[in-house]
């Protein structure tokens, strides 16, 4: 399968891994939004977050903890986003799911998402309509 996360898990493609296991791998971001940015992939080839089975999510979360924990004690960040793009309207560009370990840092304008507001009790049917399909 011609998935560039998957030859970098199979060592054909280099990387900068900071972590592996059975079942995760981890790696700095070629492109980072701060120094720091790692990326933790579950090694199984799965498209997105719809798509992981729950063993190798709980498990990323898990490992997860830990790295963005290092990562912001060596990047001396001030916060860390953990983030994940699911689908190519959400952003996603590689298409074998993975968690973005963001490190922060106060007045660093990297800027928020942009708010709307709800109608008047609209909020409470978006609310029912999502419970309804849990
Ligand atoms: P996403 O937009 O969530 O699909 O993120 C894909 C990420 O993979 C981007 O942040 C890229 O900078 C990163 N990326 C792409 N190719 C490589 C690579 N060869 N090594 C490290 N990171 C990469
Ligand atoms: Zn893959």
């Amino acid at each position: 399968m011609d998935c560039i996360f998957c030859k970098i898990i199979k060592g054909e493609i280099p990387c900068a891994k900071v972590y592996e296991d059975d079942k995760v791998f981890a790696f700095l971001d070629i492109e980072p939004v701060n120094e720091g940015h790692t990326l933790v992939v579950p090694k199984r080839h799965h498209k997105d977050l719809f798509e992981l089975p729950e063993e190798f999510l709980a498990h990323s979360l898990a490992v997860i903890k830990k790295i963005a924990a290092a990562v912001k004690e060596a990047v001396d960040a001030d916060g860390i986003n953990i983030g994940m793009n699911n689908g190519a309207a959400a952003g996603q560009a590689v298409f074998h799911a993975h968690f973005h370990i963001i490190p922060r840092y106060t007045g660093d304008k990297l800027g928020e998402w942009p708010r709307k507001k709800y109608a008047e009790g609209g909020i409470n049917a978006f609310a029912r309509k999502i419970k309804d399909l849990l």
